[in-house]
């Protein structure tokens, strides 16, 4: 059943309203008709089960058949901070990860990261937005992850608000820990994963990570690029938290 992320103001009393842009979505390409029945998401962990009622080019409208709780969010919230590259790498990460189940996503400009100025992606948002939107609707998830707005590593690593329960570097120059040993065992709730863009991280911005509170791991002894190690981190902490 195809599934549709909303804006309270959509929801009337027990109607949803669809806007213009899911409205052409139901009706020009997904070809969806009147009787069809279809999930509404309002982002706040609520889903409804929704009956297409009118259908036109400007609006459809849907009655409420049921209301219930999202059931597919990570029993983990999981931060994954990644240094900022060329775009299709950038949302291939994003796009992946959102379907894994990253709860939030922390663009980081480091010293070596392709993107060096935030100018340059700013008109990006809008479409990183609809591709994290579209995996979360196309992976059954029910929340949307957050989209931050890029940060330095240097404020990164001294961020305060975002202090998860484990602060992992992805480092391949680590030799002691791998990732499987800093998990295990672990209780808390939150984790952020912290990767490093094509040309690494500078040993002093390791050192700085680990002052933060990161604690450097290893993804084994082969050099994997940014994007696969993006993808492979978060699902093996989806994999040790929430299979
Ligand atoms: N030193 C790498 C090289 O020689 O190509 C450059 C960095 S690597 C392409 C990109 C990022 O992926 C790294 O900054 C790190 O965060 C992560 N990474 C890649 N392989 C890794 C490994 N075996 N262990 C931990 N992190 C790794």
């Amino acid at each position: 059943m195809h599934r549709f992320f909303i804006k309270k103001e959509n929801i009337q009393n027990n109607e949803i309203i669809f806007p213009e842009e899911i409205s052409h979505q139901i009706k020009r390409v997904l070809r969806l008709s009147s009787g069809d029945h279809v999930i509404a998401l309002n982002n706040e962990g609520d889903e409804f089960h929704v009956q297409l009622q009118e259908i036109n080019d400007k609006v459809v409208r849907a009655s409420i058949l049921e209301k219930s709780p999202v059931q597919n969010e990570p029993k983990i919230q999981l931060t994954l901070m990644v240094c900022l590259t060329q775009r299709e790498k950038f949302e291939l990460i994003m796009q992946k990860c959102t379907e894994i189940g990253v709860t939030c996503i922390q663009p980081v400009i480091s010293s070596r990261s392709l993107v060096q100025n935030i100018d340059e992606v700013k008109s990006k948002y809008l479409r990183w937005h609809k591709i994290i939107q579209e995996a979360a609707e196309q992976s059954h998830r029910g929340l949307l992850p957050k989209f931050n707005e890029p940060v330095s590593f240097k404020q990164l690593v001294t961020l305060k608000d975002v202090n998860p329960d484990l602060k992992l570097i992805l480092w391949e120059e680590e030799t002691g820990k791998v990732i499987k040993q800093s998990l295990h065992g672990f209780t808390g709730s939150s984790v952020s994963l912290l990767v490093g863009p094509e040309g690494g991280f500078s040993h002093e911005e390791v050192a700085l990570a680990v002052e933060g509170g990161f604690i450097p791991v290893s993804l084994g002894r082969r050099i994997l690029r940014m994007e696969t190690a993006a993808i492979i981190s978060t699902g093996i902490v989806m994999y040790e938290f929430d299979l």
